[in-house]
């Protein structure tokens, strides 16, 4: 089977008059096609044949498969020398005949036009920007060069891409420090007086060449002079590059973890640095950093496509391409076009002009901020290009968090902020970020290991700092443009970034100086940048998330999402602020409030707690310190449950053990125990001896849950009673409360009866002391052992109008992992496939799942008499893409998410309720109360 597939301005002729079958025949258009298409080619190749059959120029190539960059791994060079070697050269005769050029062979001069000259590109399936290599311009040699200039080519031209194939061979095949070219570069610039590239002249570009190869002879390295040579070693070098460190990195904090490796295009040289009609440049089909419907880019004259994106030249904006070339300008509009309408998506698209014509090199899905993103797929949708089901699924979840990107809190008018500003940039990945200024990649991820904010500022960033802008919380850098290094890979992540602040002067790589000012800055100095105008501010300034409210397609967006998806949306909120946030995101309700998180917020809640945990066996202290803490939770169901007028809101009592409100031990023999014993009036002596008593071998397993409200009901007692008068008090102002109480950790009947009495109990007590009706509350339990999954049907029996699955828990029962402890093993795990995915990130739906599907049907067997048991997903995975499409399967209805992860789970349930097909129709009705219990 071959391995390699062509394509090319006639590559549809081609592959019919082709005997050898050197093209793979893929389903076009349909997503499955693509997928395989991609998979086998990489996104280079499979976008080269996408835009070979929609008719625009492409220079003819033939891509090299990832599943022979799989067999070289594991054969290594022999693999390309004897196994892939003849498919290689087939695809060369292909390309020869198919370009009209000839690859340059020894001895076959005089020549009378351009030879055939090639580059060889990496192109995995997923994106990996400049984490692997490629080499260009292979065919030139000394001969080559010298027919050619015979032939009338442009000696100026030749030489440029000599050089350049010099350059590239030297560092990427045989291992010179690319330094060494480029230190050879500056002093040949410096000897000449030329500021930039393009100055060279054509007899500096020629000793140059001399200069570069002996660079080769002091590294005792012949530079190859056989094309076909120079060809299969550079295949082999890319080959290489897939386990090289950078691209280990790049795919390890991307996630990149199935692919094969990489496929490799050889593809016809096309010159941008021709004549002065040529030039190279990229652009994306709308602005990825705002996603406003123009197209964006940049270029440059007399340059390759690397001139545009190093950063060594910065470049000119696309804008001013229909001056300077208007009919390739056309073209590239035309070109465009056709792209997005095919692909149904904003493109990322490379493209050379030779002479005036134009051609387009590659394309890619571009990438965008999280807000381009949401702008790029509601206008899209309105524009009536996609559908808004595809819209939506057109969005990343994390897209969402990087879409309400952080703001300076202070106004960009007012004079403190002007008066601040010290140079501007392009504004290259919007968001305000603060941050220490450093000066390497190395440093940046050591200051991040150690939780300090920094601001990578660089001349330019290349592969080999991945790491360090991963870490640094912004970047900025004095060169390259808005398609440069750090500006795509800043915006793939939604990092705030400022490129090409050509007002920075960074010496030595320690210190830097602004234009216009002999103010020195070291590193360490705070400074902030506004990644959405370009602005670098000398301050510390301080940051806030923007709301959805200033942004109107999100809105949009989420309006698309809510009629999509069937679950329903709640929030885990503990305190007033988290419930205000997750209603102003649009939750329906409160699936959680984790009652013990609102003894955290403050000191003085903290030592209420403190006295309730070492009042043990005294009564009075115990009712002093629960009355305290009554008064705190008082107030904060109260401003709950106002904030979610109208909407459940589900109170689980108190479920963490003891312990863990008191200090550790080392801490109480620092002092801590004095200060509790002063508060509580024991003796330190008491106070360890209680929170030793306290310590137990395994927390998890221990006295929590709803034990903890069995064996020490006054707590429980206080809960509940905070509860039913904060919803009476607010009844009685109009609002309608709807609070809901939970049961945590059940794994027995008895245990859910003795909480459930408890809790009518305390509501019939509360009506007759202020002689009002009965509060009307459901009752219902959490789902968080597996014995509880079997018994769910008597629990229902017993009055249990409602369950939520607290996967949490739910999965370290089943799996008798500790959710605590299992970083141990379970990354072990995945590393030796023994685990595909971490069960606590991603539901487990043979385990997990199928105790979720055995109490839905228990459950549901035993309703009777119009009851309606409703079910919600509390746990961690509610927000999870992966798990949402299977909970989007299940008979649930809703999820409840932390309260700043409600926009993401509006949208991935919208994407789960698209990718199973469920119907949004079948989504429980907001306002229900199902079943409620009054005393
Ligand atoms: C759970 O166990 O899934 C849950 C939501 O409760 P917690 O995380 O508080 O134990
Ligand atoms: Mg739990």
């Amino acid at each position: 089977m071959t391995r390699i597939s062509c394509f090319g301005v006639h590559s549809a002729r081609a592959a019919n008059d082709d005997p050898d079958k050197m093209m793979y025949t893929f389903k076009r258009g349909e997503a499955e096609g693509t997928k395989e298409m991609k998979h086998t080619l990489g996104g280079k190749g499979a976008g080269l044949q996408e835009i070979a059959a929609l008719g625009l120029n492409v220079p003819p190539g033939f891509t090299i498969t990832t599943s022979a960059c799989e067999r070289y791994q594991s054969k290594g060079e022999s693999f390309v020398n004897v196994d892939l070697w003849p498919d290689v050269l087939r695809g060369i005769t292909f390309l020869e005949k198919t370009s009209n050029r000839t690859l340059f062979r020894s001895g076959c001069t005089p020549i009378t036009r351009l030879p055939l000259f090639v580059s060889v590109r990496s192109g995995a399936a997923a994106s990996m920007p400049g984490m692997m290599d490629s080499v260009l311009d292979i065919g030139f040699n000394d001969e080559a060069c010298e027919a050619c200039i015979t032939a009338g080519i442009d000696a100026r031209f030749v030489y440029d891409s000599y050089r350049r194939l010099l350059h590239m061979f030297g560092d990427v095949v045989e291992g010179i420090p690319s330094e060494d070219f480029a230190r050879a570069l500056d002093a040949k610039k410096k000897s000449i007086g030329a500021s930039t590239d393009a100055e060279l002249t054509s007899d500096a570009l020629r000793e140059l060449c001399d200069d570069f190869k002996r660079i080769y002879e002091q590294h005792k390295i012949q530079f190859e002079q056989n094309p076909l040579e120079q060809l299969r070693k550079s295949i082999v070098a890319v080959f290489k590059s897939w386990n090289n460190p950078r691209a280990v990195t790049y795919r390890k904090i991307n996630n990149i973890t199935t692919l094969r490796g990489t496929a490799v295009n050889v593809q016809q040289m096309a010159y941008g640095n021709l004549d002065d009609n040529s030039g190279s440049g990229v652009c994306f089909t709308r602005n990825p950093a705002t996603g406003q419907n123009v197209i964006f880019g940049e270029f440059l004259l007399r340059a390759q496509g690397e001139d545009v994106v190093s950063g060594a030249r910065t470049p000119i904006d696309i804008s001013q391409l229909s001056a300077t070339l208007p009919d390739a300008s056309a073209d590239l509009k035309r070109a465009c076009a056709a792209l997005e309408s095919s692909y149904s998506d904003m493109m990322d698209v490379e493209f050379t002009i030779e002479s005036g014509t134009l051609f387009v090199l590659q394309c890619r899905v571009g990438k965008r901020t999280g807000a381009a993103a949401v702008r790029i797929a509601t206008e899209m949708a309105a524009e009536g290009c996609v559908t808004r089901e595809r819209a939506i699924t057109m969005v990343p979840t994390r897209s969402l968090e990087q879409c309400l990107h952080p703001v300076f809190t202070l106004d960009a008018n007012s004079d403190e902020y002007v008066t601040r500003v010290v140079t501007r940039g392009l504004s290259a990945s919007p968001g305000a970020a603060v941050g220490a200024i450093v000066f390497n990649a190395k440093e940046a991820e050591k200051l991040s290991s150690e939780g300090k904010p920094c601001i990578l500022v660089r001349e330019e960033t290349s592969a080999e700092d991945v790491g360090g802008m991963w870490s640094a919380n912004g970047i900025l850098t004095s060169r390259g443009g808005m398609t440069s290094h750090a500006a795509v890979v800043a915006r793939g992540w939604g990092k705030p970034c400022v490129v090409g602040a050509s007002g920075i002067h960074i010496k030595n790589g320690k210190e830097l100086r602004f234009d216009g000012s002999d103010k020195v800055y070291r590193q360490g100095h705070v400074i902030s940048i506004n990644g959405a105008t370009g602005e670098v501010l000398d301050a510390k300034l301080d940051t806030r998330a923007s709301t959805i409210d200033t942004f109107l397609p999100l809105k949009t967006l989420m309006a698309w999402c809510d009629d999509a998806r069937r679950l329903d949306v709640r929030a885990n909120a503990d305190t007033i602020e988290d419930a205000l946030e997750a209603r102003a995101e649009g939750a329906h309700g409160v699936g959680l409030v984790r009652s013990e998180h609102m003894f955290f917020g403050t000191p003085e809640r903290v030592r209420a707690m403190r006295a309730m945990v070492v009042a043990q066996h005294d009564e009075s202290a115990l009712s002093a310190a629960l009355e305290t803490l009554k008064k705190f939770q008082y107030d904060d169901f109260y401003g709950v449950l106002k904030a979610f007028a109208g909407y459940p809101v589900t109170i689980r009592l108190l479920d963490p053990p003891l312990h863990e409100f008191m200090p550790s031990a080392e801490k109480l023999r620092e002092g801590a125990a004095d200060e509790i014993a002063r508060d509580v009036g024991k003796s330190s002596r008491d106070v360890m001896d209680i929170a030793k008593d306290l310590q137990c071998a395994n927390p998890m397993l221990a006295l929590r849950g709803c034990r903890l409200g069995i064996v020490r009901p006054a707590i429980s007692t206080m809960q509940v009673r905070a509860v039913v008068e904060a919803a009476m008090t607010l009844r009685n102002e109009g609002v309608a409360a709807m609070p809901e109480i939970m049961i945590p950790l059940v794994s027995t009947t008895r245990e859910f009866t003795h909480q459930r009495d408890l809790v009518l109990d305390v509501i019939r007590l509360v009506a007759e002391e202020r002689q009002e009706p009965p509060l009307r509350i459901a009752i219902g339990a959490m789902i968080e052992t597996p014995r509880a999954a079997f018994i769910a049907g008597e629990l229902v029996r017993e009055g249990a109008c409602f369950f939520s699955f607290g996967t949490n828990d739910l999965t370290q029962t089943t799996f008798a992992m500790s959710r605590d402890d299992s970083d141990a093993f379970v990354a072990p795990y995945k590393t030796m496939g023994i685990l595909s995915e971490d069960p606590f990130v991603e539901l487990d739906d043979v385990g997990v799942g199928e105790l979720m599907r055995i109490t839905i049907s228990r459950s549901r067997a035993q309703e009777i008499g119009g009851k309606s048991i409703e079910f919600g997903v509390c746990g961690e995975h509610a927000a999870d893409p992966a798990s949402l499409r299977i909970i989007d399967r299940m008979d649930v209805g809703y999820i409840s998410v932390s309260s700043h992860r409600v926009l993401v789970a509006r949208l991935a349930a919208a994407q789960a309720s698209i990718a199973n097909g469920s119907k949004p129709h079948a989504r429980a009705s907001k306002h229900r109360h199902v079943a409620s219990h009054a005393a």
